[in-house]
């Protein structure tokens, strides 16, 4: 639904720096002070709910830990090394992350380095993606995403490497409930015996999957949701909303901002429904043909999953509706625009007429359905609405 949306429009950071994360003010702050005080520790377990900023979080401390002329409480967005971790190019910075192979990469004991390049592009267009996110990115179709022995094989060979261009080697492994037994064995060896100026930030949702041992070997990092306030400013400043719209969508989001970012696309599909929907009954309502019949026309030129949608949308509003003029509570209004409209429209929906309204709407879904032609139906459901809302 969301994804070519949510592609399109995300804001595109080329840098991840702590300033371009959404909140998380406090722990930014701790982060800052662990590396300036020089209390580096060589494992760290970032946890906390999706959409809260884990990973950006981990990309922001790696960048601020590698980074050559650092500022009071960022990295400076500017150095060579900067550069190289806002490209997520840096040879210092690995990454470890679940895959498996796809129908374009049919082969055994796949790992992370066969997907990068895909891997740079999901986290510079989406670092708060959630892990469906990227089995789709990469086409894993219904395979889970593992991390395997070869991985961890891998990855220890790397780190007995000396670092190329910084003190520091670091090491993100994102959703490290994802490896399988043996390769937890593995990484937990490399925990335990740490190769030197090695930092390992494992990102985590589920933090209860990891093996105990894991866990312990780790400084837990727990992100909290983002709060209200910071992700209301970011709605407004990133994505453009009006302040009232971005309260909304706040309301609805819990602090997450993978769902805020759903929540608008899904609100510019409500908002048309909305806008046609209200002019069809008003239409109906002062039975004016010439408009029923533009209105119809227009419907007929949608794709038949959006003549669904729009249909589905008019069920929703006459339940709600229905609800209202019974002052049922628990009525969700999705924009102030609905919120002004239900309760006007809700005098004209009663028990005499829900239920013949409804069966037109959804006759409509079904013939629709059934590949009936557009035109014929939209237009014999109009006039039969116009029909049914004056009783
Ligand atoms: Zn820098």
């Amino acid at each position: 639904m969301a994804i070519a949306y949510f592609y399109e429009h995300y804001h595109s950071l080329s840098d991840m720096l702590f300033r371009d994360i959404i909140g998380q003010e406090v722990l930014k702050n701790r982060l800052v002070q662990t590396v300036k005080e020089n209390r580096l520790s060589h494992a760290w377990l970032f946890f906390g709910p999706e959409g809260a900023g884990a990973l950006p979080l981990a990309l922001a401390f790696s960048g601020y830990i590698l980074c050559t002329s650092r500022e009071e409480t960022d990295a400076c967005g500017f150095c060579a090394s900067c550069n190289k971790v806002g490209k997520f190019i840096h040879p210092d910075l690995h990454f470890v992350f679940p895959v498996n192979k796809t129908r374009s990469l049919e082969k055994d004991n796949v790992v992370s380095d066969d997907f990068i390049a895909e891997w740079r592009n999901f986290i510079l267009k989406n670092p708060y993606g959630r892990l469906t996110q990227w089995y789709d990115f990469i086409d894993l179709e219904n395979k889970q995403g593992v991390i395997n022995t070869e991985e961890s094989k891998r990855l220890a060979g790397k780190l007995n490497l000396k670092s190329f261009e910084s003190d520091y080697k670091v090491v993100i492994l994102w959703q490290p409930e994802k490896l399988n037994d043996q390769a937890s064995n593995k990484l937990l060896k490399l925990l335990e015996e740490p190769p030197p100026l090695t930092i390992f930030i494992l990102v985590s949702e589920n933090p209860d999957q990891l093996l105990a041992t894991v866990r312990s070997r780790c400084i837990p990092v727990k992100i909290p949701r983002i709060n209200d306030i910071d992700l209301s400013e970011a709605l407004v400043n990133k994505q453009n909303l009006e302040k009232n719209n971005a309260k909304n969508i706040v309301r609805l989001a819990s602090g997450n901002y993978l769902k805020a970012i759903e929540l608008i696309s899904e609100a510019k599909d409500i908002s048309y429904n909305f806008t046609k929907f209200r002019e069809l009954m008003r239409s109906c309502f002062k039975i004016n043909i010439p408009e029923l019949i533009r209105l119809t026309d227009e419907f007929s030129a949608l794709t038949r999953e959006k003549q669904k949608a729009f249909l589905e949308y008019g069920l929703r509003t006459l339940r709600e509706s229905l609800a209202l003029h019974y002052n049922k509570a628990g009525i969700v209004y999705i924009t102030d625009e609905e919120q002004e409209f239900i309760p006007n429209f809700a005098p004209f929906i009663n028990g005499n007429n829900i239920i013949p309204f409804s069966d037109e709407l959804n006759k409509a879904i079904q013939d629709i359905e059934r590949n009936a032609n557009g035109r014929i139906v939209f237009l014999d459901m109009t006039l039969k609405l116009a029909a049914l809302i004056k009783r």
